[in-house]
């Protein structure tokens, strides 16, 4: 019996997978949305979870329950089997993401009474970059300040990076302990991370995944002072900001839409702010792989992962253009195979592997979980 109950909650939501990490497959997968809304699929987590545990049946013969969880903090640099103690920490770092960790919380809840029998175990977005050094997770501001409300980089996506840079190891049949990676995990929310031997030493995502590349909705990286700046020239308070940066920023805010399919058609058709986004969006992934390789002293692989980064050949092309005095380049045959498989999309024999690794988030808390229940 080695099936996992995958479970990610959000605040209105539940994702659920059950997965079997040995064979490497999803049995069944699911979602309820809009819970507590009227006709939504449930009143609440608890009673959601109820629905969930029908519909896997009697049969489901779940060893383990995985969760998802946004953020660790510095307090976990690797998963954890959940009890009392485990929540109350997590419950502590509430404040670092509160849109995300208190319905991690409720979806723990939840599964524990409706799975009291197995090991739970807590997969944390952040644990994976915990291994940064300080002067990567630093910021310089006052230490006494930023120490006090545990201000620093934390970095997001651990979960997809660990596993993709596994992957990368496997497929080039090369120890994961020698190479140094730059992982381009390209979604909605995206970031770079540069990845040394195994460990993250150092992230684009900060504090909170806003900081770092263009995303979908977010701005990535900017000077901080347009924040009280704005505050004052447009009179707009520190929750309007929040949201303009979070919410109406990237490429929704240079283009009017976030999705980069919808941006690269309109690019297609020649609207110029929607070519001008996507040379913004492609100049700030190149200032961090440039950035990354000084990181690492040299690189000897790239990752495309996520949304825009398995499915996207144009962009994958366009961003590594420029980059060959790094040993980067890409084939473009190969680039633009249309493949769900894990591959390399650089010629044979270059000085950097280009892949392509299907990220897969769940199978990784899967097998985290599953390796802590065991
Ligand atoms: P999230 O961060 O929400 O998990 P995803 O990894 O699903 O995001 O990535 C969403 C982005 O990927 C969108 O900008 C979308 O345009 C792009 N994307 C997703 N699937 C495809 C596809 N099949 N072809 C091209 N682009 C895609």
């Amino acid at each position: 019996m080695s099936r996992v109950f995958v479970v990610n909650s959000g605040s209105s939501s539940i994702k659920y997978q059950l997965v079997d990490p040995v064979a490497g497959e999803t049995i069944l997968s699911g979602t309820l949305q809009r819970l507590g809304e009227p006709g939504g699929d449930a009143a609440n987590h608890d009673e959601g979870m109820r629905i969930v545990l029908e519909r896997l049946g009697p049969d489901a013969e779940v060893a383990a329950v995985g969760h998802r969880v946004v953020h660790g903090g510095a307090r976990f640099d690797r998963a954890v089997v959940v009890d009392d103690a485990v929540i109350a920490e997590i419950e502590k770092l509430n404040e670092l993401a509160p849109l995300h960790n208190p319905a991690n919380l409720d979806g723990i809840r939840a599964a524990r009474a409706a799975f009291p029998d197995v090991p739970h175990v807590a997969v944390f977005d952040t644990a994976f970059h915990q291994s940064m050094p300080e002067e990567a997770w630093r910021y310089a501001i006052d230490r006494e300040l930023a120490d006090r409300h545990a201000v620093r980089r934390y970095g997001f996506h651990g979960t997809s990076v660990k596993y993709v840079t596994e992957r990368a190891a496997a497929f080039l049949g090369r120890p994961l302990g020698e190479l140094k990676q730059i992982v381009l995990h390209l979604g909605n929310g995206a970031s770079i991370t540069a990845v040394d031997g195994g460990r993250s030493v150092d992230t684009s995502m900060g504090l909170t995944p806003l900081e770092g590349l263009v995303m979908g909705t977010r701005s990535g990286d900017l000077d901080p002072a347009i924040v009280p700046y704005l505050g004052r020239v447009a009179d707009l308070d520190l929750g309007e900001l929040d949201a303009l940066l979070n919410k109406r920023s990237g490429l929704l805010g240079l283009t009017g839409t976030g999705d980069m399919r919808d941006v690269q058609r309109a690019a297609a058709e020649s609207e110029p702010h929607a070519e001008q986004a996507l040379a913004i969006w492609r100049h700030r992934v190149k200032h961090y792989v440039g950035a990354y390789a000084a990181i690492l002293g040299g690189v000897d692989v790239v990752v495309f992962t996520a949304g825009i980064g398995e499915n996207n050949p144009l962009l994958r092309r366009r961003t590594m253009t420029g980059l060959e005095f790094l040993g980067i380049r890409i084939d473009d045959d190969r680039n633009e195979l249309d493949s769900r498989a894990e591959r390399r999309i650089s010629p044979d024999r270059q000085p950097v592997e280009v892949l392509v690794i299907p990220t897969d988030e769940e199978l990784e808390i899967a097998k985290q979980a599953l390796a802590l229940a065991g």
